[in-house]
């Protein structure tokens, strides 16, 4: 019997590339949200011996939200006071291809434009701005419970703020960070 010969054949299987996803807010988790001395420039008080123990500034203060905004308005130009290491983990994920989508309501203040023109400006690496933070993400890195509980991401890190430190996280949703090399550790890169 003629021993059958299979022509050789090659599979291309399509390439699947697999892109890690990061939502990521700016303030208390990129950079130092210097609360007491945005009020100190403000509104003049010193608030360095208070704990802020909420992350709505409106009730921490007692004054009008309508105040809060133009407070923000005024001071989130100035140039970015990064939290240790988040810079350099930020440069090394985008470096590697991970997806960096800035989650922040610094939109609300500045706009997406002047946003986009921010963080540019401070060479802060990112590949878009997420206004509604509905798509799909691995990761959820933010210093607010409520904005954390609101994606639908996979792993929801909670950066450790005086603001947030009280949160109970009733439905066990977050996972608590300090640092950004406690992020490199979970998130790797
Ligand atoms: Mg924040």
């Amino acid at each position: 019997m003629p021993v059958e010969v299979l022509p050789e054949m090659t599979i291309v299987w399509p390439k699947i590339v697999w892109r890690m996803r990061l939502l990521i807010d700016i303030d208390g988790v990129i950079c130092e949200y210097n609360f007491p001395k945005i009020v100190k420039n403000f509104f003049g008080v010193d608030l360095s011996s208070h704990t802020i123990f909420a992350y709505d500034l409106a009730d921490v203060l007692g004054v009008a939200p309508a105040l809060i905004n133009t407070m923000f308005k005024e001071q989130v130009y100035g140039p970015p006071n990064f939290i240790d290491g988040s810079l350099e983990m930020l440069k090394e994920w985008k470096s590697k291809g991970y997806e960096i989508y800035i989650f922040s309501n610094r939109v609300k203040y500045m706009g997406e434009v002047n946003l986009a023109k921010w963080l540019i400006d401070n060479k802060i690496p990112f590949n878009d701005i997420e206004v509604t933070g509905w798509g799909e993400y691995d990761y959820h890195i933010d210093d607010s419970p409520a904005k954390l509980a609101a994606t639908d991401s996979k792993v929801k890190l909670l950066y450790t703020q005086p603001w947030n430190r009280r949160c109970l996280d009733i439905r066990k949703q977050f996972t608590r960070v300090n640092s950004w090399s406690e992020i490199k550790s979970i998130v790797g890169g």
